[in-house]
């Protein structure tokens, strides 16, 4: 077969293949010494009742900033830790420094933490969690973890027992980026979930275009129906949140009410956001 394409097709195909694997085996074993460094870090960004603007909680972001190869994404490395099989050692570094600064927050609010379809995939993760939580001493009824609709649709029935375990403990399941997956509304019949966080693609056109706003205001109303919690993902703009408070969406989070940043900025953040850092009357 690749005989009939020609020589040099190859060559120029395998030297690409090549030099794609070269560059990524050098970005996985930068990404394996940071983890080793504890250098890879977890920024946070804010998920506020839209109402009053106030702050319930914040998400963990992992950030990697290698000396060499700068900012790399978590939508890169993530993904690759994934397929590299060291997706475990990453995330427990991430959820520990992560739950460690949520010790520092006011007590109602939560900590909300990404997972990734593999480990939906290993029966251990629930344990996991739960023992990284014991040592750090966050009580597993402030964290929430957020799973994406395919990963639930990847591997049902080990992902099901996991969610399960982790919310007879108390932690509570979102389903993050809703709306864009390989979505099966039976999903949400079938599995037990907490919240839904409606995608940044509806959000960002919730102005300007009528199917989007439409679009959000029945995940709305399937999510009051159902009992879940909804937040709406990539506010940016004033207008944004104006427009989804009219369509009655309860919780956001968004460029709009603050950019992640590292767990010493939560603070500061907290004390113009939230009451209990506000400064009372004798105090101000
Ligand atoms: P996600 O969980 O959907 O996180 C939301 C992403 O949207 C974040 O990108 C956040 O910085 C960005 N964002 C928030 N508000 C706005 C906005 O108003 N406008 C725009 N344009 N973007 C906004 P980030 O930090 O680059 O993360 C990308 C993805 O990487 C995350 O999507 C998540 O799937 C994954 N990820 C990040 N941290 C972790 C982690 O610790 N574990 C796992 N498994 N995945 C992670
Ligand atoms: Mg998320
Ligand atoms: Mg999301
Ligand atoms: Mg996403």
């Amino acid at each position: 077969r690749s005989k009939r394409r020609g020589r040099g097709q190859i060559t120029v195909y395998s030297r690409e293949i090549a030099q794609e694997m070269k560059r990524s085996t050098q970005l996985e074993q930068a990404l394996r010494n940071a983890i080793i460094a504890d250098s890879v870090e977890v920024h946070f960004q804010p998920i506020v009742r839209i109402r009053d603007a106030s702050v319930v909680g914040f998400e963990a972001l992992a950030r990697w900033n290698d000396p060499d190869l700068g900012f790399v994404s978590p939508a890169v490395f993530v993904p690759l830790a994934e397929e590299r099989g060291f997706i475990d050692a990453l995330s427990d570094t991430l959820l520990r420094k992560a739950a460690e600064a949520a010790l520092s927050w006011p007590r109602e609010l939560f900590l909300s933490f990404n997972l990734s379809s593999a480990q939906l995939m290993d029966p251990g993760t629930a344990g996991t969690i739960l023992a990284t939580l014991g040592r750090v001493g966050l009580d597993p009824a402030r964290l929430e973890l957020e799973i994406t609709e395919t990963a639930v649709m990847t591997s049902a029935d080990t992902a099901e027992r996991i969610i399960a375990e982790l919310r007879q403990s108390g932690v509570r399941i979102s389903l993050d980026d809703f709306g864009t997956g390989q979505s099966s509304l039976g999903r949400l019949r079938d599995f037990t979930f907490d919240k839904v966080k409606i995608d940044r693609a509806f959000i960002s056109r919730i102005t300007t275009d009528r199917a989007s706003e439409h679009i959000v205001k029945a995940i709305i109303a399937m999510c009051d129906g159902l009992d879940l919690q909804v937040v709406a993902e990539g506010i940016e703009e004033w207008a944004d949140a104006e427009k989804l408070k009219t369509l009655g969406c309860a919780m956001g989070q968004g460029y709009y009410y603050g950019r992640p940043v590292d767990a010493a900025a939560t603070l500061r953040y907290l004390q113009t956001h939230h009451r209990d850092f506000l400064p009372t009357q004798e105090t101000a």
